[in-house]
């Protein structure tokens, strides 16, 4: 019998399965896609060593060509700034190996946890508080995973569960499914949140089984996208989000503000409006966190509020993000507008 041709055994994988194996990691690469030179963008290789280049060939799209500047590129690039080792930032800022009872499971405050779902993301942002976090040692097997519903089950404090990562949509569907049915096995848990960036820099992940399977869960499903600047949103992301709402899925974005990517307000009023055009609306707008190798991202906390003002000033209230930090121990996040 012949052998299936190349192109039939492809056609079983998801064509949002092809886009996330088709990865951009050569900053050389990358360069040469945007129409610049090493001159204009050098590259640390210590950074990308410890933290590779890592973009989905799709959303290269998103930046614009010969622009080393480009608020989008900036979140992606591995600047020598990453080398300066600032007072103060570290390697695990939030503490979260203190509040990891099981692998994979987060318990931070007290009527959620967060699932470590994924080890691995489509996006390397360069700002990220869990670019040194131990994946390898948190990548649970199904009996570790079993641990962590158990714990779960166990407090009947907990009612949320969050999905997180690395992302938890580069997940496959299966593996998401089955992740769900032991949550919606729990009584106590009413809700579960995903945290994803994956509708910004590869949104054909929404696919028509994946919609199905939220819209069928008996827990409310909340849908929390990571987006910091407008540039990043596109057509096929509103058609992501044009589905997930018609499946009843909340839809929510947390911004970091970042030096050079969105810490003016002009950037901060387009970015909510351009969401919320969407169909989302704006949550939080975290500050950085004090994490090795970020120092040049930080926003001080005065400019941030006196962005989050004129925001106030200029939007409605429900466009306006609560400004936000984790501050590791805390109960909850420190609000400061
Ligand atoms: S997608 Fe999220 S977890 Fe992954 S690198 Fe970006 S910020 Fe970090």
């Amino acid at each position: 019998m012949q052998a299936p041709s190349l192109s039939i055994i492809q056609s079983d994988v998801p064509a949002w399965q092809q886009m996330l194996s088709d990865l951009v990691t050569d900053p050389q690469e990358l360069l040469a896609l945007l129409g610049l030179d090493a001159s204009q963008l050098p590259a640390s290789a210590q950074a990308a060593g410890q933290f590779p280049l890592k973009v989905p060939r799709w959303f290269v799209s998103r930046i614009e060509q010969g622009n080393p500047h480009d608020p989008v590129l900036r979140q992606l690039w591995p600047l020598i700034d990453e080398e300066t080792q600032a007072a103060g930032y570290v390697i695990d800022p939030l503490e979260e190996s203190r509040f990891n009872p099981v692998p994979g499971l987060l318990h931070k405050y007290t009527s959620r946890v967060l699932l470590t779902a994924a080890p691995h993301c489509a996006v390397h942002c360069r700002y990220c508080f869990r670019r040194h976090f131990d994946y390898a040692g948190n990548a649970p097997s199904r009996e570790d995973w079993r641990a962590a519903f158990d714990y779960i089950a166990a407090d009947s404090r907990i009612g949320e569960v969050l999905l997180s990562g690395g992302d938890p949509l580069a997940l496959s569907n299966r593996q998401l499914s089955w992740l769900l049915e032991q949550a919606e096995a729990i009584p106590h848990v009413t809700t579960v949140r995903i945290h994803t960036r994956m509708t910004i820099v590869l949104p054909q992940r929404i696919d028509a089984e994946l919609s199905a399977r939220l819209a069928a869960s008996r827990l409310r499903v909340v849908l929390v996208s990571h987006c910091n600047h407008a540039q990043e949103l596109s057509a096929e992301s509103k058609a992501s989000f044009k589905i997930l709402a018609a499946n009843s899925v909340t839809l929510l974005n947390q911004s970091v503000i970042l030096t050079g990517v969105n810490d003016t307000s002009s950037v901060l009023i387009e970015l909510s409006e351009a969401l919320f055009g969407q169909g989302v609306l704006p949550y939080y707008l975290h500050l950085p966190d004090a994490v090795a190798g970020t120092a040049h991202f930080d926003v001080a906390l005065d400019a941030a509020q006196g962005l989050v003002t004129t925001l106030q000033q200029r939007l409605p209230g429900y466009l306006v993000p609560r400004l936000v930090r984790e501050e590791p121990g805390e109960k909850s996040k420190t609000r400061y507008a």
